[in-house]
């Protein structure tokens, strides 16, 4: 029976973050491990409650009163089996995910603050790998069926996972030079380590999972071959077009880049350092990857945004600004706006913003500017306001509040367009709709044969979305190719996260 008055005695704690000045000199996680005592102190201000809205935050449907009581009693290796029976990688989601949970925490209803569901989750995950090292659970029966995977990322892999435990032979193919999709290279380690992933990956190599890595899909090989070689195809990848501004004059400088490109090689630095490989030393435009000593500008406000903040101080950095179009948001949720249960709209400070910077609201830039060599040395702001007129944003600059800001490195974090046009996409014989996006019939397929998981579907979003739709096309395809029993559908196409109508 759960302690109905844990979160009276308790207030919410999270461990402390490593000191800022210990952890910019190096790229380890921000977060040391929380210690038993203080998770399971957190832990008891669940309140099991009857009607528990964390489930509904979360896509995957985490059973998360179930783990909070098992992690508060002591009995982790039940809370290892409830917590591994929704969400395929917890130690992922526990770090990165923002939480939607804890936003729809009953806790939140009465002014308390929510239970710190997403740290008891990472505790969880990693006493899992300490006790049994994420032990492999490979299928007894081969049902003969093989499925391609296209796309290593958190989608790709919990499909990948969950039908090779149901029997089937699965092939994950990875254009890029390592599996992981933007785990791998797109997000820094010192918000995820690369060893989590790499313990993933031998349980599922240990499971079956056959991973191509270096293979590009629909240029190395071609989708015919797929389709020949397997009997089912899950797309899987990714929403990876950057969003530009071609027309803000002085686009075409010399250091000015789209975010990812920055941040990939810099990750790849990092990458090369663990295991000795040689690294690029600048981008193919002649660009030094490395921040160190330059005035940097970073335009957005997401979380991409935030891991080039990050690595920028990190790598020394002179000075760094990150410009956001619209206003600073309020530090409390406005209930009129977001009601609780829905994920409010709020000031949010990642770990990279307690380490420098400045934050830059309500501006647009309305000009990269030359130092005369064809080099940047300055963006132009102004203040702005912005408004929605028929669906559509305008944005209207004050007059007279333009000014330059010193910029040598200006990294472009401004959203993404959906899944890259690619040859893959007319082999296949899908299509990209308006948001950039590959649409899905009810059971996942985007032609036949042909079914489509994560970002790819979904636009830019989470992992843990990633994970649920990789989860729940897996469901399909097991479906398709007649296993035996069902698999855990957690969403269908169409669900949405919680929101006020
Ligand atoms: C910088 C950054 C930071 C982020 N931080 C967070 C965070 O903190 N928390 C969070 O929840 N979410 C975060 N996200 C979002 C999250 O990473 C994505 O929602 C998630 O990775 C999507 O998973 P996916 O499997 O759909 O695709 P991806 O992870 O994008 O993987 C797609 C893979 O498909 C491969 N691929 C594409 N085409 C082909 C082809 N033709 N052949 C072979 N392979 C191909 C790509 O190389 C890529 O590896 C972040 C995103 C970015 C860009
Ligand atoms: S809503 Fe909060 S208090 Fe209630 S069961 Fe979920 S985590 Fe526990």
């Amino acid at each position: 029976m759960p302690d109905p008055n844990g979160f009276l005695r308790y207030d919410r704690r999270l461990p402390a973050r490593r000191p800022v000045p210990v952890r910019i000199s190096d790229w380890r996680e921000v977060y040391p491990p929380a210690g038993e005592e203080l998770i399971r102190e957190q832990a008891t201000r669940c309140m099991d409650c009857g009607i528990p809205f964390c489930h509904d935050g979360c896509p995957l449907g985490n059973r998360i009163p179930d783990w909070n009581d098992l992690v508060r009693t002591g009995n982790w290796d039940a809370a290892v089996e409830s917590l591994h029976a929704t969400n395929n990688f917890p130690e992922f989601t526990g770090r990165l995910c923002p939480a939607p949970c804890e936003a729809a925490c009953v806790l939140g209803l009465g002014g308390q603050q929510p239970v710190t569901i997403k740290q008891v989750e990472v505790e969880i995950a990693d006493a899992a790998v300490a006790r049994d090292g994420l032990r492999p659970r490979p299928a007894s029966t081969p049902t003969g069926r093989s499925v391609a995977v296209v796309g290593s990322g958190p989608a790709g892999l919990a499909a990948a996972q969950q039908l090779a435990r149901a029997g089937h032979t699965v092939t994950v193919y990875e254009r890029d030079d390592a599996i992981g999709g933007l785990l791998r290279y797109g997000i820094p380690d010192f918000k995820l380590e690369k060893q989590h992933i790499d313990k993933r990956l031998a349980q599922l190599t240990a499971e079956g999972v056959r991973f191509r890595n270096g293979v590009h899909v629909g240029v190395d090989v071609t989708a015919e071959q797929m389709r020949a070689e397997h009997d089912a195809v899950l797309l899987a990848c990714g929403a990876l077009q950057g969003r530009d501004t071609p027309e803000t004059p002085g686009r075409e400088l010399r250091g000015v880049h789209q975010a990812m490109s920055h941040l990939v090689a810099a990750n790849r630095v990092v990458a090369a350092a663990g295991d000795g490989r040689p690294a690029l030393a600048a981008l193919p435009d002649g660009t030094p990857i490395d921040a160190a000593g330059k005035h940097v500008v970073i335009i957005g406000g997401g979380d991409t945004a935030a891991d080039c903040l990050g690595v920028a101080h990190r790598q020394g950095a002179a000075g760094v600004h990150q410009l956001d179009l619209y206003p600073q948001p309020p530090t409390e949720r406005d209930a009129a706006r977001d009601p609780w249960p829905t994920w409010p709209w709020l000031l949010r400070n990642y770990p990279a913003h307690e380490e420098g910077g400045e934050r830059v609201f309500a501006v647009a830039v309305q000009e990269f500017v030359d130092d005369g060599t064809g080099q940047v040395r300055a963006v132009r702001i102004a203040e702005v306001t912005v408004e929605k007129v028929d669906g559509r944003r305008i944005v209207t600059p004050l007059p007279g509040s333009e000014r330059e800001i010193p910029a040598d490195l200006v990294l472009l974090a401004i959203g993404f367009e959906g899944t890259e046009e690619q040859p893959l996409l007319a082999q296949f014989g899908v299509t990209r709709n308006g948001r950039g996006a590959v649409d899905a019939r009810g059971d996942w397929q985007a032609a036949d044969g042909v079914f489509v998981a994560g970002d790819m579907h979904r636009g830019a979003s989470l992992i843990v979305w990633a994970i649920a739709e990789g989860r729940a096309a897996a469901a399909a395809i097991h479906t398709y190719l007649g296993g035996v029993g069902e698999l855990p559908a957690p969403v269908d196409p169409a669900r949405q996260p919680l929101a006020a109508r």
